[in-house]
């Protein structure tokens, strides 16, 4: 088996390191024997969805949101086709502000994909917290780092995760990122998958099931030091 994975924009989407989220990705395919490439994307590539399982959209800055934004429209019709037939995604931060209908800021009005029924304006002041999730998709909670102006309102649609401790979306609901369909989007970034090799390995999971058009359990890994670092966040600032 074999799993591709395409990075857009590494140049400009990378704020805090979203490339040790593909390494921690293709580490966890490897380790169990599954083959793993990654494809990075520059603004001027062509990309070809039907090639790809997994995609990366990063973290960035308001300036360099505005650079991608544009080009992101040109990308917008083939992306929405992968996301509609259960392409998997994860989006990040800036990366997740772009996947809804618009990130307005002082600085403008930044159209987004359109992928997921969302919207995010700039609030005062940057929300920026250590932070834990309770996800339904996991037993085991989503921990992290957040750092953003924006404000998210996902409308009608899933979160992650509820909040425990931190700000998430808008520092009101209650509630951090989305889930719709095979795209997770979240504020968490960072090491975000190192930290939680559940969500990994959900991603990796949906992909090879899409490909193969079957049920697929991931062979089991030693995360006892994964697990105990979670364990210890959530302890420091949710049970005490
Ligand atoms: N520029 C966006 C904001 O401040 C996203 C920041 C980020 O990706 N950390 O809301």
């Amino acid at each position: 088996m074999k799993i591709t994975i395409g990075h857009l924009y590494p140049d400009l989407l990378n704020l805090y390191g979203d490339r040790g989220n593909i390494q921690c990705l293709m580490k966890r395919c490897q380790w169990r024997g599954i083959e793993a490439e990654t494809i990075p994307f520059e603004l001027d590539d062509k990309i070809d969805f039907s090639k790809l399982d997994i995609v990366l959209l990063g973290g960035g800055s308001d300036r360099e949101q505005m650079i991608v934004c544009e080009k992101l429209q040109e990308i917008q019709p083939d992306f929405k086709a992968y996301v509609e037939d259960n392409g998997v995604v994860i989006a990040i931060c800036g990366g997740y502000q772009l996947l809804g209908k618009y990130y307005k800021t002082d600085q403008g009005n930044m159209k987004g994909l359109d992928l997921v029924d969302l919207y995010t304006e700039q609030g005062e002041g940057r929300l920026i917290e250590n932070i834990v999730l309770k996800s339904d998709l996991f037993d085991m909670p989503i921990v992290g780092f957040e750092n953003h102006g924006g404000r998210t309102c996902i409308n009608n649609n899933k979160p992650l995760g509820k909040v425990l401790y931190g700000k998430g979306n808008d520092g009101e609901s209650g509630y951090e990122g989305v889930v719709y369909k095979n795209v997770i989007g979240t504020y968490l970034h960072g090491p975000l998958l190192p930290k939680n090799p559940q969500l990994a390995d959900w991603l990796i999971k949906h992909a090879l099931e899409k490909k193969y058009e079957k049920e697929i359990e991931l062979t089991p890994l030693d995360d006892s030091q994964e697990k105990e670092a979670n364990d210890y966040i959530y302890h420091r600032f949710v049970r005490g």
